[in-house]
C-alpha cells in the first residue's frame, strides 16, 4: 500500500484516525489521492467511510493524523475555505427556491458578479440536463433530476474536489444506473477529482478508477475494480467483491497444496506462505469449467490446468448462465457459473471434473473463516 507522498497526488491522508470514546471509527489510514481520478470508498455498514470523508471535508475532526491537500495541511482550514463539494443521500435543496436559484447559490453567498453567476448557472444545468427544469421548484422534480440539482450545486463553484456520499442512495436501480452513466460522463468532462462512497460494488466497479475496500475502520484493499476482483490482496477482498469459491487446502510447496487426496497446482503467491500451513485457494465461478466424465477423456488435461472430481448437487439456469453446485468427496462446495451456450446442462446426481487453470486461482494464508462469511 502507498505511504509515501507521490508527486502527482492532490489529497493525502496519513495515519489518519478518529474515536469516538473507546470505539476506533477510522484506524490510522495512509491514502494518496491522484489529482483528477474517481475514486470509491467501497466498505459494508460502519466500515467508516462516511468518517474519513467527513474528515477530508471538514465536518469532522480527526483524533490525530494528517489531511493534506497539494502538499498543505488542512487540518486548521475551515470546512468552507477547503474547495470541497459535497453531494449527500439527501438532497436538502431549498424549498422555496427554483431550480436555478439552489444552484446559484453557492455563488451569492461568495458575491459572484450577477453576469458570471447567470452564465456558470446556465452552463452548469446543461451539464446535467436540467435546462427546461431551471424555473421549477424541488416539489415539482423527481428524486433523479432533485440530485442533478444537488450535484450540479455542488460543482458550480468550480471546487477541487468533489466529495459525494451514496449520492444515489435513495433512487431506483435503472434511475441509479442511468445517473451513475452521467456522473461518469461528468467527471471526464469536467476532470475534477471524485470521492466517491459506497457499500454497493456495482456501482463502485461502474463509477471508480479506483476503490478503496473498507473493513472495519481500515482500508484492506486499494487498487481499479479490476485488478482488485481478478487478483484480491486477501480472502476478504476476494468474497466482498463477486462471487467466490475457497478451497481448504494444505500447502506443500511454493506452488503446490493438498486438497483431498490431490495435489493441486498453484500460482505463486505475492508473500510466500510456509509449508504444511492451512491456506485458502480462492477459484470465481466463472473460471470453473464442469465436464462430463466422457468430456473429461476427450479434452487432455493441459499441464498448467487442476482436476477434482465432484457430484452436481443442483443447477439452476439463469438465462444468459447456469449456476452449477458442485460436491468435492469431502463435501466441500464448490459454485461453478457455465455460460448457456448451447445445451449444456449437466443432471444433478451425476459424477464429474471439475477443472479450472492455474491462472485463474489466488491462495491466501492465515484466513479467518469469519472474514469470508461475513464479507459474502
Ligand atoms: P459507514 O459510512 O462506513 O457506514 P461511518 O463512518 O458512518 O460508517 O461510521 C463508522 C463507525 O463509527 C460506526 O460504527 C458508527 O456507529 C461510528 N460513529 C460514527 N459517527 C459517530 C458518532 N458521532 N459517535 C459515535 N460513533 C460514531
Ligand atoms: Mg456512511
Amino acid at each position: 500500500m502507498l505511504t509515501q507522498q507521490n508527486s502527482s497526488s492532490l489529497v493525502t491522508l496519513k495515519q489518519l484516525n478518529k474515536e469516538y470514546g473507546e470505539f476506533t471509527a477510522v484506524n490510522h489510514i495512509n491514502l494518496d489521492i491522484e489529482k483528477g481520478e474517481f475514486l470509491t470508498f467501497l466498505g459494508s455498514s460502519g466500515s467508516g467511510k462516511s468518517t474519513t470523508l467527513s474528515m477530508i471535508a471538514g465536518f469532522e475532526t480527526p483524533t490525530s493524523g494528517e489531511i493534506r491537500l497539494n502538499d498543505k495541511s488542512l487540518i486548521e482550514v475551515p470546512s468552507h475555505k477547503r474547495g470541497i463539494g459535497m453531494v449527500f443521500q439527501h438532497y436538502s435543496l431549498f424549498p422555496h427556491m427554483n431550480v436555478r436559484d439552489n444552484i446559484g447559490f453557492p455563488l451569492d453567498i461568495r458575491k459572484v458578479p450577477k453576469q458570471e453567476r447567470d452564465k456558470k448557472v446556465d452552463d452548469i444545468l446543461k451539464l446535467v440536463q436540467l435546462t427546461d427544469f431551471a424555473d421549477r421548484r424541488p416539489s415539482m422534480l423527481s428524486g433523479g433530476q432533485k440530485q442533478r440539482v444537488a450535484i450540479a450545486r455542488a460543482l458550480v463553484y468550480e471546487p477541487e474536489i468533489l466529495l459525494m456520499d451514496e449520492p444515489l442512495g435513495a433512487l431506483d436501480k435503472k434511475l441509479r444506473e442511468d445517473l451513475q452513466d452521467e456522473l461518469r460522463q461528468i467527471h471526464k468532462r469536467l476532470g475534477i477529482t471524485i470521492i466517491y462512497v459506497t457499500h454497493d460494488q456495482d456501482e463502485a466497479m461502474r463509477l471508480s478508477e479506483r476503490i478503496a475496500i473498507f473493513k472495519e475502520g481500515e482500508i484492506i484493499g486499494l487498487g481499479s475494480g479490476k485488478d482488485l476482483y481478478n487478483t484480491p490482496p486477501n480472502a476478504f477482498v476476494a468474497s466482498f467483491l463477486g462471487n467466490s469459491n475457497f478451497l481448504k487446502v494444505k500447502i506443500v510447496s511454493e506452488t503446490e497444496a493438498q486438497f483431498e487426496q490431490q495435489t493441486l497446482k498453484l500460482k505463486k503467491p505475492a508473500t510466500p506462505i510456509p509449508d504444511q500451513a492451512d491456506a485458502l485457494v480462492m477459484i470465481r465461478p466463472e473460471n470453473i469449467y464442469v465436464l462430463s466424465k466422457e468430456q473429461a477423456e476427450q479434452e487432455p488435461l493441459a499441464s498448467d490446468i487442476n482436476q477434482i472430481s465432484a457430484t452436481v448437487e443442483e443447477t439452476v439456469f439463469l438465462g444468459e448462465s447456469y449456476t452449477c453446485s458442485l460436491i468435492t468427496s469431502s463435501g466441500q462446495r464448490i459454485m461453478g457459473k457455465i455460460v448457456a451456450r448451447e445445451h449444456s446442462e449437466i443432471a444433478p446426481g451425476s459424477e464429474v471434473y471439475v477443472r479450472w487453470s492455474t491462472q485463474h486461482c489466488c491462495v491466501y494464508d492465515n484466513w479467518n473463516e469469519q472474514d469470508i462469511t461475513k464479507a459474502s
